[in-house]
């Protein structure tokens, strides 16, 4: 049986190809895993182990039989036989998909994502649907209507969110690498709690289509993986122009950028603000030390909107998910509930079959979008956007990378924040800027506290996936 602590995709792939072992004996070693790690049938509250998953799928094993017949045929897909998780937001056909949500319970998929469709397309194995913040609304994976995912290096503490199912999966050796998805840092940010590498990619370069929208001008789609070099191959898989989404991009649309030279800016004030944990500090300089070492030109760089970001993305983020969530009404998708009216029956259906976290940001974003406050909250948020784009873009004029930590703590405790949602929010203040002005960025491990993962965060010019591949590389010595 294969050792899954140890393998990567690109391993895998050449064990696969030398038929050291078979896709079906892969997948059944991560479907004991599941079943050891992952603890009881999903049942909501309370399930011992890392409740990583909401679903497994019945016809892994059968996905995997066919993967072997086509490696006995002499294909060659770059993900034939790799067994990989997706987080539940994304369709997959004829499968249930929830968000995270009792809004969707029940509901079916009646066709494939893109990204989902690109992954079968290579030859994927889908073990099966991850767990998430509700709408991918959160930094914690508990505001999961299904149950809270734990941290597989401390049971006692978050995964980091909203796509904590998918981080946990892959840094409890579930799933060879997982897909999530990242509106201000979903994918980075649980990435960095669970020691595993999270990418997100550019704005527009890998399609929505068929990914439930929380705000449509921030999400993208992204994998997590173990090693860089997986998560270039994955990012390679799921990238392209797609009819489906008007907003995807061309690898031409920023060809003409500025020449790779290995200079990192570091946001210095930016970095040393509040709320900073001192073994995120510690860890940072580390990292840079190392990056010094490896040969990059480190470069302080002024970024005065960037502290901007947080409150911009509040704003921005509410705004477009109040907007998106209209469409879950109890007609048209999953649950339902009776009122004396059609206006009861709206009533009843949204105020149960969302949660708290949910209701609080459509109340939010009805608000800042209201006729009277249009312009000093949305507009005003658009402005920002816009300033803080312009100068990040003018950076990467003169460097390659912004280097921050990805977060400002480790993972923290179970239900430590729950009740202070300004707190929780404070946890995306890396994060948000990247997807603020659509940049490229990359999680990346970069050390323990105390046993618990850290993680750094490079991000780089719009399109340069390329040099966060290369830099990522070389900080993990790859
Ligand atoms: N934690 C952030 C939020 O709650 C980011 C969510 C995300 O990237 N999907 O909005």
């Amino acid at each position: 049986m294969p050792n899954i602590s140890k393998l990567s995709i690109k391993s895998a792939r050449n064990a696969l190809e030398k038929k050291e072992f078979s896709a079906h004996d892969l997948t059944q070693t991560y479907l004991d895993a599941i079943r050891e790690k992952d603890g009881d049938p999903p049942s909501g509250q309370g399930r011992a182990g890392i409740h990583a998953f909401l679903e497994v799928f019945g016809d892994a094993s059968e996905q995997a039989e066919l993967a072997d017949k086509k490696i006995a045929n002499g294909e060659n897909l770059p993900l034939l036989g790799i067994p990989v998780a997706i987080k539940d937001n994304m369709l997959m056909d004829g499968k249930r998909a929830t968000a995270g949500s009792k809004i969707l319970e029940g509901f079916v998929s009646p066709y494939d994502s893109t990204a989902v469709k690109k992954l079968k397309d290579a030859g994927a194995i889908i073990l099966g649907r991850t767990n998430m913040d509700e709408f991918a609304m959160g930094s914690s994976t508990e505001s999961s209507a299904y149950g809270v995912t734990k941290n597989p290096h401390d049971l006692s503490l978050v995964p980091g969110g909203s796509s904590g199912g998918s981080a946990a999966a892959v840094a409890a050796n579930l799933a060879l690498a997982a897909l999530g998805s990242d509106t201000g840092g979903s994918i980075r940010q649980p990435a960095a709690f669970c020691g595993v590498v999270g990418l997100k990619p550019t704005y527009g370069r890998v399609s929505r289509s068929g990914l439930i929208a929380l705000a449509s001008s921030l999400d993208q789609i992204g994998p997590f993986t173990k090693t860089v070099g997986d998560a270039e191959i994955l990012y390679d898989v799921l990238k392209g122009r797609d009819a489906l989404d008007s907003t995807t991009i061309t690898e031409e649309t920023y060809a003409s950028g500025k020449k790779f030279s290995r200079v990192i800016g570091i946001p210095q004030a930016f970095v040393d603000g509040e709320g900073i944990d001192e073994s995120i500090r510690n860890n940072f300089k580390e990292a840079l030390d190392k990056f010094k070492s490896l040969g990059y030109e480190i470069k302080d760089v002024e970024l005065s909107h960037i502290k901007y970001a947080l409150a911009t993305y509040y704003i921005i983020m509410p705004a477009e998910a109040s907007s998106n969530l209209a469409r879950f009404d109890g007609v048209k998708y999953g649950f339902h509930k009776d009122g004396k009216d059609v206006i009861e029956d709206y009533f009843q259906t949204r105020g149960e079959g969302f949660g708290r976290e949910v209701r609080r940001r459509i109340i939010l974003g009805t608000y800042v979008l209201s006729s009277g406050y249009y312009d000093e909250y949305y507009g005003s948020a658009l402005k920002m956007k816009a300033l803080i784009t312009a100068e990040l873009n003018r950076a990467f004029e003169e460097i390659d990378f912004i280097l921050t930590p990805t977060t400002p703590t480790p993972a923290f405790k179970l239900g430590e924040k729950t009740a202070d949602p300004l707190a929780m929010y404070l946890a995306d203040i890396f994060t948000v800027p990247a997807n603020i002005a659509g940049l490229p960025s990359m999680s990346i491990p970069s050390g323990f506290d105390h046993a618990l993962p850290l993680g750094i965060e490079l991000t780089a010019g719009l399109g340069r996936e390329d040099n966060l591949f290369v830099a990522g590389k070389e900080f993990l010595g790859e």
